[in-house]
């Protein structure tokens, strides 16, 4: 089967055809660029991190509404004529959507009618940015392929298992109610797919599986996971509370945004310090973890320092939250490549036990892999995340039941 997995934003397509039950290549793998849509109050690029043999097509169609890509028929035109060029005639079976915001609706992927694009729609207010987007993405392809089932994969789905206890803000119900202000998470499909793979490694059941699962890519969260299922994790309404992150800040107190409002900074303004210039980029002048460790300044080392200790806080918390956890797993851009700060933030979970095998944590590699020494009180693994992987098997597996 083979699905076209779409990550629809407000200035450009992300697409990649994958093979779903062979993962072999058909055609060429296309060019990969940054999504020129972050920011903003939702949304989240995850990392991926993709062999050759699973693509099939990749490729990036820039600024939308500028030049000749006039709007999301236009792209999906360009990604239409690219797609004839290097598929040799092959078909696609189904396309599969990465929805930012599934809000409390959605906590599985869902073939797409006309009731659930609306449902989506009413979701924009959360996800200002990415939802309206992936709408548009989605009506592009009724336009383009009107016989193609499409199935909405969510970033928010994995988390609906999260306890009251975890997503409820401490702030007058009127809030949750009227605005439908709580804590979500994000990176859920990243997340739930390293999970079933980090069970595997270890070989145990998934609802046996506890865990403490790091998704640490230019967006970065990290997740509690009990019986397999997410009970906590670090990014909340949106995708700014928590971790340092590429570009933003993660957790701070609220009262900074009341104190510099009444100062005359705009809404906008500070959306933008604290989703775009804030995190690594504040602390050292670029978020590029390999620049940041090549460095070894005393800005970078304070850079390390500040990112790792929170994470750590996060990891020891997360382990009480899941009553001990077996297992604390890295993946994304810095969590599958900087040993350097994996082995910052071992090096402070020493009081749990925690001790890296420091020849394995070195080591380069791309397949999931345990990075602790034999006699660690927890296991550490590193698992390669697959986003795409993980929408096209979600989206097939949707298509099978529903018998399309
Ligand atoms: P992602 O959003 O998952 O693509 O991750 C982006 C982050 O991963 C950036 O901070 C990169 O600097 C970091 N990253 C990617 N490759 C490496 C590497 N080989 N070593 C260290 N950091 C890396």
């Amino acid at each position: 089967m083979l699905v076209l997995v779409l990550n629809s934003g407000s200035s450009s397509v992300k697409y990649q055809v994958r093979h779903v039950s062979t993962g072999s290549a058909v055609g060429a793998d296309g060019a990969v660029g940054a999504d020129g849509a972050g920011g903003g109050a939702a949304g989240d690029g995850s990392s991926t991190s993709d062999g050759p043999e699973a693509l099939i097509a990749e490729g990036i169609v820039e600024r939308i509404g500028e030049g000749e890509v006039t709007d999301h028929v236009e792209a999906l035109a360009i990604i239409n004529a690219e797609l004839d060029e290097t598929m040799s005639g092959r078909q696609l079976d189904a396309v599969g959507h990465r929805v930012v915001h599934g809000g409390e609706r959605f906590s599985e992927p869902v073939l797409i009618s006309n009731e659930i694009t609306r449902a989506i729609e009413r979701l924009n207010p959360l996800a200002p940015l990415h939802n309206p987007a992936n709408v548009l993405g989605i009506r592009a392809i009724e336009d383009t392929w009107p016989d193609l089932p499409q199935v909405a994969v969510f970033d928010t789905a994995f988390h609906r298992t999260l306890p009251e206890r975890s997503w409820r803000y401490a702030i007058p119900n009127h809030f949750y109610r009227h605005y439908g202000i709580r804590r979500y998470g994000f990176h859920g499909t990243s997340v739930e797919y390293v999970t079933a793979q980090a069970a595997t490694l270890l070989g145990t059941a998934r609802q046996d599986f506890n865990a403490v699962v790091a998704h640490l890519g230019n967006g970065a969260s990290v997740t509690a996971i009990e019986g397999g299922r997410s009970v906590d994790t670090s990014m909340g309404f949106t995708p700014l509370e928590g971790l340092v992150m590429g570009t933003r800040s993660g957790d701070l107190d609220p009262s900074i945004l009341l104190f510099l409002q009444r100062d005359g900074w705009t809404a906008d303004e500070l959306d933008r310090m604290l989703n775009r210039e804030s995190g690594l980029t504040a602390l050292f002048g670029s978020n590029d973890m390999r620049a940041i460790v090549e460095a070894g300044d005393d800005r970078a080392r304070l850079t390390l320092d500040i990112a790792s200790y929170r994470l750590a806080k996060y990891i020891g918390g997360y382990h009480v939250a899941v009553s001990g956890a077996q297992a604390i797993v890295f993946t994304a851009g810095i969590g599958e490549n900087s040993w350097e700060f994996r082995q910052a933030v071992a090096h402070r979970l020493a009081p749990l036990g925690v001790k890296l095998d420091d020849d394995a944590n070195r080591a380069q590699a791309d397949t999931a892999r345990v990075i602790s020494a034999p006699d660690s009180a927890l296991a550490v693994l590193v698992v390669p995340t697959d986003e795409e992987r993980a929408i096209a098997e979600a989206t097939a597996a949707v298509v099978h039941a529903q018998g399309c």
